[in-house]
């Protein structure tokens, strides 16, 4: 197997993940609503999807990664209002915070990251045809709804037709009195109203703003095209906001929306959603209070199968580290990695099990057993390797690392004491000796004595403290 096979949840089948159309593979993702930190559970679902990117990249595909940022809806403008601020700074803070968790996770950025309100003309233009193709009405108080009854195929993704839509499973999106036609219609268009303060825009039903189904619809029209490969988030995003999703975008393009659905199952905390409303959720700042490393946390969240709620506890963050260190330690002995993700799965070498067990589903908890059972036979060859097999070992557990997203650079005993310059000048320094430029090693040795820090070289790799 050299390509992904990944669940399908309209299917219900293993598929293929291959791009339809030239060599990129176009991949959306829900973003996050940006109107307080995203909590772990929230990572859990965008590591995934991290991961998922890195193992299509290994194998040699491009992908074109597409993350929104809902920046507009009932919560970021009632939150806003209660802080004080206009919806635009607020929502600005929360992205940059967003921005500065996801890098800690070592998520790579996706290749654009559209928001809501910078895309209201596109999903102006969208409700117009809407209602001309006759799957919208425009209701006495301003506000559109989709004809739920207009689409045949509505409840294609969560077989609705084997159940019945309740009200309260649309609440999310219509927790005001709305008067629409049918408790399955959902809002397009949200009229204005007075506790909206200033924020709404112009549009030919009137002043409002659009509804938050719609705004994926509009940017992964304008960002990936009517029809494109995969489309993702956690599976409580499955109905129904993806099933909306399909509703309008099919029928305003007149084609199919999306080839393979990627659902996320929950992070849980004793046997509930790790959820904000429930207030039962961590923070990576809340996880760094109690000395966890985020790379422990991007550990935890992608140590289980995807497709399985994981139940979280600090425990399990206890044995991520441990597992790291042997990581660690393993990549000391190793000397010097190779840079950059596999371009294709023979880069594996040796540690193509790994790789191989990433591609049947990804199966993030068979791979990282396979990893460390090989890290346990090179222990034992390292010694007796000649050159090339080293360099082999180096450039397969280097493609490893990559696919999981794992960076080991943070010696665990140096983490929060010592400043992060010094940190990394003790890794530089550290990585030119294994590349044995003796000028430069001592150059930065020099370096961060006249800070006041020691480096010292130990069996494992390298100590730093205070002079
Ligand atoms: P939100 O910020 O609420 O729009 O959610 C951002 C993403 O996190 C969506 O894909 C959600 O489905 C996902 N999500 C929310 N809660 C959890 C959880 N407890 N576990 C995993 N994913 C979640
Ligand atoms: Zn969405």
């Amino acid at each position: 197997m050299n390509c992904l096979h990944l669940y399908d949840s309209q299917t219900r089948e293993n598929r293929k993940v291959v791009p339809a159309r030239g060599d990129t593979l176009r991949f959306y993702c829900c973003g996050p609503t940006v109107y307080g930190p995203a909590h772990i559970g929230n990572f859990r679902t965008f590591v995934m999807q991290d991961v998922f990117r890195r193992v299509v990249e290994s194998t040699g595909i491009k992908t074109k990664h597409v993350r929104n940022l809902t920046d507009v809806d009932d919560k970021t403008i009632r939150q806003s209002q209660e802080a004080g601020v206009s919806l635009t700074d607020f929502t600005a803070g929360w992205t940059e915070k967003f921005h500065k968790d996801s890098e800690a996770l070592n998520l790579l950025s996706p290749h654009v990251e559209p928001s809501a309100v910078e895309h209201i003309p596109e999903q102006i233009e969208m409700i117009a045809t809407l209602i001309e193709k006759g799957h919208a009405y425009r209701a006495d108080d301003g506000s559109v709804y989709f004809k739920v009854d207009s689409f045949d195929d509505y409840g294609k993704l969560s077989r609705l037709k084997e159940r019945e839509i309740t009200t309260s499973e649309t609440e999310r999106e219509d927790s005001d009195e709305y008067e629409r036609e049918s408790a399955a219609d959902f809002v397009l268009w949200k009229a204005r109203k007075e506790e909206d303060g200033p924020n709404y825009w112009e549009s030919p039903w009137g002043q409002g703003r659009p509804g938050w189904h719609l705004e994926c619809s509009a940017m992964c029209k304008k960002h990936l095209g009517e029809s494109f490969d995969v489309h993702s988030g956690g599976e409580d995003l499955l109905f129904p906001h993806h099933e909306n999703e399909i509703a309008q975008s099919e029928c305003c393009n007149g084609t199919s929306f999306v080839d393979h659905w990627f659902h996320i199952s929950h992070l849980m905390v004793d046997g509930a959603k790790m959820s904000k409303s429930l207030g039962n959720l961590y923070t990576i700042d809340d996880l760094a209070e109690k000395g966890f490393t985020p790379e422990e946390v991007r550990y935890v969240l992608f140590s289980g199968s995807y497709g399985q709620q994981l139940n979280f506890t600090l425990d399990s963050l206890k044995a991520a580290g441990k597992a790291l260190e042997r990581l660690r330690d393993f990549k000391e002995k190793l000397g010097a990695l190779p840079d950059g993700p596999a371009s294709s799965i023979d880069d594996f070498g040796p540690f193509k099990p790994v790789i191989e067990a990433l591609l049947n589903d990804l199966n993030t908890s068979d791979a990282l057993g396979k990893l460390f059972s090989l890290v346990k036979q090179f222990l034992k060859e390292i010694p007796n390797l000649d050159t090339d097999s080293l360099n082999e070992a180096r450039r397969g557990f280097a493609c490893c690392l990559y696919a999981l997203g794992l960076r080991l650079d943070i010696p665990k005993s140096t983490k929060s004491a010592v400043p992060d310059d010094i940190a990394d000048m003790a890794k530089e320094r550290w990585e030119a000796k294994q590349n044995k430029d003796w000028g430069r090693s001592d150059e930065l040795r020099d370096a961060i004595l006249a800070q006041g820090w020691q480096v010292k070289d130990t069996k494992e790799g390298y100590t730093v403290s205070p002079l």
